[in-house]
């Protein structure tokens, strides 16, 4: 028997890194999975965002698992699309027990230059995003009388960091969130908590862009990021974390295992905050 064994989670950004990682260990601990995600449609980053083809990949995987896959084209930026996805989603598999809301971007500037569409953009992805996609849901589990959230913040969203002031915003804000949702939905026993993710190796950072931060100039290689990643956490030998790591502590806490936990900030970041904090 699996942790999740007949559950249904719904994962936003489901398509590829981090999202695709919740959604094969879901689907491994025993739980079908709904994946709402963009396929390519453009946003303010110096990196793609996932392809229809990343989302076919992650739906090959789940059901190589045994487990049922559905797949919404789908902008957290629209209630609109996020509750069709989610009507869908119950017409097709009758139930939604989790949620992951995991759906992000990663874009710089500093805070002065930053234009009113990139903020705007950031916070109605990063903020309003996991604000929608858990009113998506909400109705649903209160009915049902349970239910699990678990949103993905960052380290960000407990420390600042230089050159991406709507980014730190929108991930404080979704740990405030979080405790909002917490608090509202305790009574109807529903959990949510929050993660905060490290360095995490995905396509928002293993690319050019990324690996010039590490490196500190513009030529920068994957070996540079690989490198810095080793002065990031505190663990001995510990550089970017795989995104299986992110999804095994969602598991968890989603899982009856974590039943008496709610409302909490769970970083797996190697020891980062540590360092920093
Ligand atoms: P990623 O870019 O691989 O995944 C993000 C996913 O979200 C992509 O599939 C993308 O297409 C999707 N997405 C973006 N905008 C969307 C929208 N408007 N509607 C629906 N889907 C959308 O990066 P990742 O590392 O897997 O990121 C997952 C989460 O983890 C994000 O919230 C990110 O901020 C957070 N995070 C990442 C790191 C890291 O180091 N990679 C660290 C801390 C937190």
């Amino acid at each position: 028997m699996g942790l999740l064994e007949g559950q249904v989670a719904l994962v936003t950004g489901g398509a590829r890194g981090q999202g695709r990682a919740h959604a094969i260990a879901c689907a491994q601990q025993g739980a079908d999975v709904v994946l709402v995600d963009v396929s390519g449609k453009a946003a303010d980053v110096d990196y793609g965002l996932a392809t229809a083809e990343d989302m076919a990949e992650t739906v090959r995987l789940v059901e190589e698992l045994g487990r049922r896959a559905l797949a919404f084209d789908c902008d957290v930026r629209s209630q609109e699309q996020l509750d069709e996805a989610v009507e869908g989603a119950l017409a097709e598999l009758g139930r939604i027990d989790i949620l992951i809301a995991n759906a992000g971007i990663w874009s710089r500037g500093k805070f002065w230059d930053l234009t009113e569409e990139s903020w705007n953009e950031m916070i109605s992805i990063n903020l309003s995003g996991v604000w929608r996609a858990a009113k998506a849901v909400a109705p649903h589990m209160i009915e049902r009388g349970s239910g699990s959230i678990v949103i993905i913040s960052s380290v960000n969203g407990i420390e600042p960091g230089p050159f991406y002031a709507h980014y730190i915003a929108a991930k404080h804000g979704v740990i405030g969130l979080m405790k909002a949702v917490a608090l509202e939905l305790a009574p109807h026993g529903i959990r949510c908590n929050a993660i905060c993710p490290g360095a995490i190796d995905t396509p928002m950072t293993n690319n050019q862009p990324g690996w010039n931060i590490f490196a500190g100039h513009d030529h920068g290689t994957e070996a540079d990021m690989i490198a810095g990643g080793y002065h990031y956490g505190a663990l001995r030998g510990t550089t970017f974390l795989k995104p299986e790591v992110i999804a095994n502590a969602a598991v968890y806490l989603n899982s009856p295992q974590a039943a008496p936990i709610t409302g909490v900030v769970l970083p797996v970041d190697a020891g980062h905050l540590l360092l920093t904090g």
